[in-house]
This record gives C-alpha cells, structure tokens and sequence, in this order.
C-alpha cells in the first residue's frame, strides 16, 4: 500500500487490514512515498517524518511493514517501479502481490507511469472511500477497470489534508490517528505553520 501518510490515519490502517482479511494476504507492506509525483509544489512533511509514524501506527500489528524503498530513493518514485523492485527481491520470489489503493487515488491511474504494466504485475485493489462512489470507475479506459478488484470496505471519512487542517487550528485529533501518532504530530509540532 503506497502513500504519502501525512500523517498515516485509521482510513489507511482499516483499508489495509480489510484487504489483509479479504484476500487472505500474508503481509501488508506501507511504502511512504519519497517525492510524490503527484503533489509537486505542495508542502509534505519530512520523508523520516512520514515513515517514522508509519512505523509507529503498524509496530503492533504483526502482518504490517514499513518499506523504506521510496523514501530512500532520491528523485521521484514511481509504483511501477517500486513494484518491479519489490518483485524482484529472493524474499518476494514467487509472492503474489496486490496493490492497494482508495478509490479516489485508484481514478487518477491513467497518470500514473505504466499503469497497464503495473496492472500486468499485481492484482489492483480499490477499497471504497468516503466522497467517490464506484460508478466513477467507468470513466477509466476498459482495459484498466476490468482489471481492477473492488472492496466495499467500511467508510471512515478521514483524510490526512483534513488532519493537516485539524492540527493548524488547534482541534483535536484523538481517534482519529492511533496515540502514537498524534503524540509524534505534537512533540515534533508538525502541520503548524501550512
Ligand atoms: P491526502 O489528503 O494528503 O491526499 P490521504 O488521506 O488521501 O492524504 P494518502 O497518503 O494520499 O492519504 O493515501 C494513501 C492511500 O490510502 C491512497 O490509495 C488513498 O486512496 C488511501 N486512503 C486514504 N485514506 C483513506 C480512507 N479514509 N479510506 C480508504 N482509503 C484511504
Ligand atoms: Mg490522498
């Protein structure tokens, strides 16, 4: 599951953990994406920050991983070729990958790099988020939608711009984002100044 996690919040964990029990995966990995593509001019934290409360919100689930994969990687990051690089490590030789996404960022796939051949090396998972509905899918070309699979999954109506927005005017964001994330977002005063 790539991301930005700026901050990581109970929709991503819920997405992942309902894609673990839907498909009986083994291992959800979290990869925080280095330099987004898609956010190119836009304020992101830190990519140490990003992945420290990755790891903070996974530690105690024992199927959850973080990758340093991107953020490690200088210039941008592209899926397909974290996926490929992903696919071609001896502990992933023979691993079935599915790649999970939100239905929102599942609709901007056609600008993303290869996504024909990101298709062609892992099966493409959309779990429902709260504002897109999945008639939205039609508007994909046919070649993608029909690869794509689906997953009704509960709606929380979270998003890391609407914690960003919470933190900067001082309004809590308990429940929202496991403890120790909300502990690391004030210790380190992140989202004060955007
Ligand atoms: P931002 O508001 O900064 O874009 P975000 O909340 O959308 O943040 P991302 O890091 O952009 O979080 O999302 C990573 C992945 O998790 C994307 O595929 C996105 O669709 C999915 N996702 C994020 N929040 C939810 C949610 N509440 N329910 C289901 N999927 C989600
Ligand atoms: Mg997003």
């Amino acid at each position: 599951m790539g991301g930005t996690f700026d901050p990581v919040h109970y929709g991503h964990l819920r997405a992942a953990d309902e894609a673990h029990a839907a498909f009986g995966l083994s291992e959800v990995i979290f990869v925080p994406t280095g330099q987004p593509p898609h956010k190119a001019g836009e304020m992101v934290s830190s990519a140490e920050d990003r992945y420290m409360m990755t790891v903070l919100a996974t530690v105690d689930c024992p199927y959850f991983s973080v990758s340093r994969l991107e953020i490690d990687k200088t210039g941008k990051s592209y899926t397909i070729d974290t996926l490929k690089q992903l696919k071609s490590m001896p502990e992933y030789f023979d691993t079935e990958f599915y790649f999970i996404t939100g239905l929102d960022a599942v609709l901007d796939i056609v600008s993303w790099k290869n996504p024909e051949e990101i298709m062609s090396l892992c099966k493409f998972v959309a779990v429902s988020r709260h504002g897109y509905t999945r008639s939205k899918m039609d508007e994909l070309p046919e070649d993608l939608r029909s690869a794509i699979i689906p997953l009704e999954i509960p709606l929380l109506a979270i998003s890391s711009t609407g914690l960003r927005e919470r933190v900067r005017k001082e309004r809590s964001i308990r429940f929202l984002v496991p403890p120790s994330v909300e502990h690391f977002i004030r210790k380190n005063s992140l989202y004060k100044d955007i």
